[in-house]
């Protein structure tokens, strides 16, 4: 969505506000022991308290065989998204890498937000592709800015996850967001300076690279959702909801 006046602002940066503190929340719960479906509890609950809705729940995405059948994503290790939290439950172990991606609407605006937490210790590789992969969200949103393309974002992105030796999962990107959960335009998580459409003032985008520490290349489950990477490496994910205004981005999920 483009946001034109001050209410929509007000209630897109409340929403985004409300979220963040969630999945803090979230985060403060992973522990091993905890399973997918206590998180989705959680995080359907917390959102429910503030008087909002849990907008994956029952989303249907382009091309999806069903709708979503819970609030929250739990995405394991080598499960790079979308992984359904009640479907098939899942214990955290020590030393896992968990994805949590949440989306709430408040007074009918959409934020999105994802985080990838370690379960207790990890080792060396997945300490060092979550912070790659969290510097890579903090670049793109750097090259946020009216005036520049999408693909200065997906460019920024794809820089900081190859330079720390890691690789972009191509299929799945960034994307509007705001009245609908995914909107034009798609943000590609590598590609070249200049392209794409033209960032504009009031545009709210989710961008959120996904980087995998063996290959890039995924399969998608049967489940019709729970997305793989083929070889079995690791993969995480962070995203945040930005606001462009006129001097950069705002993060609305910070
Ligand atoms: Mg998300
Ligand atoms: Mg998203």
């Amino acid at each position: 969505m483009t946001i034109k006046n001050d209410t929509e602002r007000a209630h897109l940066i409340e929403g985004g506000k409300r979220l963040a503190a969630i999945l803090r929340e979230l985060s403060a719960a992973v522990a091993p022991g905890v399973t997918s479906e206590e998180l989705d509890d959680l995080a359907e609950r917390l959102i429910r308290d503030g008087g909002d809705e849990p907008c994956f729940l029952g989303y249907t995405p382009d091309g999806g065989m069903r709708p979503y059948p819970a609030s929250l994503c739990v995405s394991i290790n080598d499960e790079v998204v979308h992984g359904i939290p009640n479907d098939a439950v899942k214990t955290l172990k020590e030393g896992d890498i968990v994805g949590l991606d949440l989306g709430l609407s408040h007074e009918g605006i959409i934020v999105d937000s994802a985080i990838t937490v370690p379960v207790g210790k990890i080792d060396d590789v997945s300490n060092r592709l979550l912070r790659a992969t969290e510097e890579a969200l903090a670049a793109g949103i750097k090259a946020a800015t009216p005036g520049n393309h999408v693909e200065d974002i997906s460019y920024a992105i794809q820089q900081v996850i190859e330079r720390a030796g890691f690789t972009v999962v191509k299929e799945l990107g960034g994307h509007g967001v705001g009245e609908h959960v995914h909107e034009e335009p798609f943000v590609p998580n590598f590609g070249h300076p200049g392209r794409g459409e033209l960032l504009e003032e009031g545009m709210v985008l989710a961008l959120e690279p996904i980087a995998s520490a063996g290959k890039a290349a995924v399969r998608l489950a049967p489940d019709g959702y729970t997305f793989r990477t083929k070889d079995g490496s690791r993969s995480a994910h962070f995203e945040h909801t930005i606001l462009l205004e006129k001097t950069g981005a705002r993060i609305i999920t910070a």
